[in-house]
């Protein structure tokens, strides 16, 4: 059976335009795990990750707001509480799915640890803007009280930012490999996995940055030895000269092209950049591998290789 790691864009959980409430979260997931149905009914095994950028904002508002009556939680904390609330709509979403096809598997959610180095570059240049915006005099009062740091974003104000280190291990590795060996359908290493740093003690500690939910996805898909990564968001595919009237998809890509197109500066870096990254890791470190970044409403025709841009050795 064909092993996948498939990542799941913000689009898949909540749409542009939408507040995000719980049915409307709901929905979307519902919509998304049609798509990942027919990915199982295939035959394809699945390890599904994905992003979790406005929920976890949505928890830091909250922090915030509710910060004299109940003590703000940690980052870390709110990465594994999205964890816990998008794998829970999955679980819901796919099993019911599955049900309706006379599919009986196992669909389990994983409270994913990655770890991260301390001696990471990110550590001196936060550069991932999360949560609320706020005029400059209050962001500064936050940053005194706390050590937080919070940079000017334009014209809404400023906004705290965090390191986006690079993930060097999927520490829960072994557990969703018993989950995978007992023939579930996993959730893994949401919103890049909780970000852990390893102490010389051995213990692991939970840090305040976020991980590429991308980079993550790749660097899982390698340690579980997938036979393709799958990158599913809101465009058709990757595209060249982009936002141009130049602009021409990518269909079949080898690393090399891409690398070159990399440097040449044709993605951005909060968004299509990290993907073509992840692509190019995961197909790099080991020959016969396949990324494909597609559009969530093609999950088949991409994983068949007949949509998205297809990323090959
Ligand atoms: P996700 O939530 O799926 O990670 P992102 O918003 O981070 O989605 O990344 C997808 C977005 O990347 C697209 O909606 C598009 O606006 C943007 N993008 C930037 N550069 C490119 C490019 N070269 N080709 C296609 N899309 C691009
Ligand atoms: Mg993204």
């Amino acid at each position: 059976m064909k092993r996948l790691v498939v990542a799941l864009g913000g689009n898949a959980i909540i749409q542009a335009g939408q507040r995000g409430t719980a049915e409307e979260q709901q929905a979307n997931v519902d919509l998304t795990c049609r798509q990942l149905a027919e990915l199982v009914a295939a035959g394809y095994e699945l390890i599904i990750t994905h992003g979790n950028g406005p929920q976890v904002g949505n928890l830091l508002v909250k922090n915030e707001l509710a910060r004299e009556v109940v003590p703000p939680v940690p980052l870390h904390w709110c990465v594994a509480q999205t964890q816990a609330t998008i794998g829970f709509m999955i679980q819901q979403a796919l099993g019911a799915e599955l049900q309706q096809r006379g599919i009986e598997r196992v669909v389990a959610t994983l409270v994913t640890r990655t770890e991260v180095s301390p001696d990471d570059p990110a550590w001196r240049e936060p550069t991932k803007p999360i949560g609320l915006y706020y005029p400059e005099e209050r962001a500064r009062a936050i940053m005194a009280a706390t050590g937080q740091v919070w940079k000017p974003q334009g014209s809404r104000g400023w906004r705290r930012v965090v390191p986006s280190p690079d993930p060097i291990a999927i520490v829960d590795r072994p557990a969703i490999e018993l989950l995978l060996g007992a023939g579930a359908i996993v959730v893994a290493c949401g919103g890049g996995g909780i970000p852990v740093v390893r102490r010389t003690d051995g213990r692991y500690e939970g840090v305040e940055a976020v991980i590429d939910k991308d980079l993550a996805a790749a660097l899982l898909a390698h340690e579980l030895g997938a036979d393709a990564l799958v990158i599913l968001t809101d465009v058709p595919s990757v595209m060249l000269y982009y936002g141009t009237p130049e602009a021409r998809p990518l269909e079949k890509v080898t690393v090399e092209e891409l690398r070159r197109y990399q440097a040449d500066g044709h993605f951005a870096s909060g968004s299509m950049g990290p993907k073509v990254e992840a692509a190019i890791r995961f197909v790099s470190r080991k020959p016969g591998r396949r990324a494909v970044i597609a559009a969530l409403d093609h999950a088949r025709e991409a994983v068949e290789g007949r949509s998205g841009t297809q990323v090959i050795g």
